[in-house]
């Protein structure tokens, strides 16, 4: 293989390995998984909100329900006596009034029961749909991980096979060459420019007449006379 060819070679390999540590790199995947992370979070924040106000209300339903079987016994207790025993006019007037008192009140809890258990039912149906909707998030955040994990693998593979061919092509360069090349990079990405139809790629500028009858010479190692640029015949 001629010079040039193992430098064309070279840059060609760098170009990937590059590509590939930039792949590395690159930290949008943590981002993204961070991102559903953060939305998993806020929704179970919400859930065990609503897991505790449901709670309370089961509670206060529970003492509600206690407290309206004791108004009803009250109240069952007072209509039996006001109609079992014999009592004058003021004490029935008293006994009507306190069962008025008791149906008052019990419509009162009734009330709040009936308004507490559709805020109950509400809760349940929000609680099931934040439940499934963390099982997706949760999913979501695996399979992403997973296919991370895959990638990130087969990125540090495909980097150890590139720097070893790497240390395969750079023995056969001779040392003046490689340390060009290295001057070079330091400058362009792509130190090796291929000429097409006498333009040097890397820079688009018309090499010089001379320049191309010594660059047409087969093995000729020549540099573009305006960017530097290591040129290169292509196929
Ligand atoms: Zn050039």
């Amino acid at each position: 293989m001629i010079q040039t060819e193992l430098i064309w070679y070279l840059q060609c390999n760098d170009l990937e390995k590059r590509k590939v540590e930039r792949s590395i790199e690159d930290k949008t995947c943590y981002k993204k998984l961070s991102d559903i992370k953060k939305r998993f979070e806020a929704i179970k924040e919400e859930l065990t909100k609503e897991a505790e106000r449901l709670d309370d209300i089961d509670k206060r339903i529970l003492k509600l329900n206690m407290e309206l079987k004791h108004l009803d016994d009250k109240l069952k207790n007072s209509n039996e006596r006001l109609y079992n025993e014999g009592y004058d006019l003021k004490s029935v007037d008293k006994m009507q009034k306190e069962i008025e008192n008791y149906k008052d009140k019990i419509s009162i809890i009734e009330d709040e029961t009936l308004g507490i258990m559709d805020e109950s039912e509400s809760l349940k149906k929000s609680i099931r749909c934040k439940r499934s909707e963390l099982i997706n998030i949760k999913n979501e955040y695996d399979k992403l991980k997973a296919e991370y994990i895959e990638e990130k693998e087969k990125n540090t593979m495909a980097l150890k096979d590139l720097n070893k061919k790497r240390e395969e092509v750079i023995k056969h360069i001779d040392k003046p060459l490689l340390d060009k090349y290295n001057a070079l990079y330091q400058r362009y990405s792509d130190p090796v420019s291929k000429v097409d139809n006498g333009i040097c790629t890397g820079c688009s500028v018309k090499i010089s007449a001379s320049l191309l009858d010594v660059f047409k010479r087969d093995n000729c190692l020549c540099y573009c006379d305006y960017c530097g640029r290591i040129l290169y015949k292509g196929e």
